[in-house]
């Protein structure tokens, strides 16, 4: 990129100490020097309170639909929405294996097993589908927000709706979100997969009758590829996980649907109760609106953390140098090759960046291997299966007490950590094939034994 080669490597690395970790392939502990007071943060941000309820009203519009369509949701009433569940039996393995107590409750966000995808992408990548489907159909005068959406589960609509098509590029989940909603209400539906994509998602993909075009290439590839074929084609809709603000409020909305589970499970979070979240991030959007919808929430009462693979730290990278979307891993010398499926990104959004910048406490990196090693000591422990990206925010809470303790000092955080709740966010995994994920199992057990001889 341009902007890196204006400097030449070692300028960076004396600049940013870091970058020497960073490129070694280390983990990293990153704390953002950018942070701010929610007050002062958010308001140069150019989303809103106001348009994250837009959003959560749309999904609600949509419930009876969704609920009619995908059967699974009608116990929620249509509300894709995913359990927060107590973990302690992994909490005492993480303390014991990484000889760290962790202060606190340790609950997992299993967003693994949103209905429809088993994936974070449920929430962001639904909710665009479901938006476009919606302007169409009101720009058409075949609907109204008052009418029950159960409507649009009829030949009348997806016939409408075949008119007009959809496009992705993905490393995977979210190609999986947009290709089920998208073919369920009849649009013709294209997903450009990056190569490191899994064979059984284009499996699944292709027999739900959507278009699946492979790249040799990795995901910024699949994007532009997917952008260029969109382009020239009026009909099209490009769903554009780099800038999309439709996919990022989608995500928002799980803030205020975690404040109703919390409050079920008795947690306050005030000030001398804080949050910690740990969130896996690939490109950001994910991470990102979930943040922005905690941070509206919660203020300086919540203090939220990505981890990014050490192998793929483009978000890392983007804030540390202020560069965002302008620079790549690649730039730097990392390869960007991950097991972590959707965090194999090697250039961040430039707009979650700038959006993130004042409100992000930091920013880690993790090896494979300690992702698949926390894979299977969670099957052990607790019996939840996720895919290896979605432990990323596992090691967060004794990363952050072992290296994060300067942040805790500055923000008066040590005398409050007894009370405080950590959400370890696990972004995807009830949707792997049972013989993929004993080999994920069979890895971990692998790096485990390696790790004790
Ligand atoms: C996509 C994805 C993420 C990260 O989301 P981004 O919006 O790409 O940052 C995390 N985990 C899983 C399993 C994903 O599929």
């Amino acid at each position: 990129m341009m902007e890196f080669e204006n400097k030449d490597i070692q300028t960076w690395k004396d600049q940013y100490p870091l970058l020497n970790k960073l490129i070694s392939l280390d983990e990293v502990f990153w704390l953002n020097p950018n942070i701010e007071k929610f007050q002062t943060g958010i308001k140069k941000l150019p989303l809103t309170q106001e348009d994250v309820s837009d959003a959560e009203e749309r999904l609600n519009r949509f419930a009876p639909y969704i609920a009619k369509v995908f059967p699974e949701t009608q116990k929620m009433n249509g509300i894709i929405e995913s359990p927060l569940v107590d973990i302690p039996s992994m909490k005492q393995s993480l303390e014991q294996k990484e000889q760290q107590y962790i202060l606190g409750k340790l609950l997992l966000k299993c967003d693994s097993h949103l209905p429809i995808s088993g994936s974070i992408k449920a929430r962001g990548g639904i909710y665009e589908v479901l938006k476009h489907a919606e302007e169409l159909a009101l720009q058409h005068q075949l609907l109204t927000i008052q009418d029950d959406y159960s409507i649009l589960d009829s030949d009348r609509f997806r016939n409408f709706f075949s008119q007009y098509s959809i496009a992705v590029g993905s490393t995977g989940n979210l190609g999986l979100s947009i290709g089920i909603m998208s073919a369920k209400l009849g649009f013709n539906v294209t997903v450009h997969m990056s190569a490191d994509a899994k064979q059984w998602k284009k499996d699944l993909l292709r027999s739900k009758n959507v278009k699946v075009v492979e790249y040799e290439a990795d995901y910024s590839k699949a994007v532009e590829e997917g952008r260029i074929q969109a382009d020239g084609d009026p009909t099209c809709y490009f769903v554009d996980d780099e800038n999309s603000h439709d996919l990022f409020l989608g995500y928002a909305v799980a803030a205020s649907r975690l404040e109703k589970q919390l409050e079920e499970l008795e947690i306050t979070i005030d000030e001398n109760h804080p949050l910690f979240v740990y969130l896996p991030c690939g490109v950001g959007g994910g991470p990102g609106g979930i943040a922005f919808g905690l941070k509206l929430l919660y203020q300086d009462h919540v203090h939220c953390f990505f981890a990014e693979p050490t192998h793929s730290p483009c978000m890392l990278l983007g804030l540390m140098t202020g560069l965002h979307d302008k620079v790549s891993v690649q730039d730097v010398g990392i390869d960007n090759v991950t097991d972590a499926d959707g965090l194999a990104v090697g250039k961040p959004s430039g707009f979650v960046g700038k959006v993130i910048e004042p409100l992000l406490s930091g920013n880690y990196t993790v090896s494979d291997e300690q992702l698949y090693k926390m894979l299977k000591e969670l099957v052990d422990t607790e019996g939840i299966h996720l895919e290896p990206s979605a432990l990323a925010g596992m090691i967060g809470p004794t990363k952050l007490y072992n290296e994060g303790i300067d942040y805790l000092l500055k923000h008066n955080l040590v005398e409050k950590m007894s009370k405080s709740t950590h959400i370890v966010w696990g972004t995807g995994g009830s949707m792997v094939p049972e013989e993929v994920m004993i080999q994920y199992y069979q890895k971990g057990l692998k790096v485990t034994l390696e790790k004790e001889k």
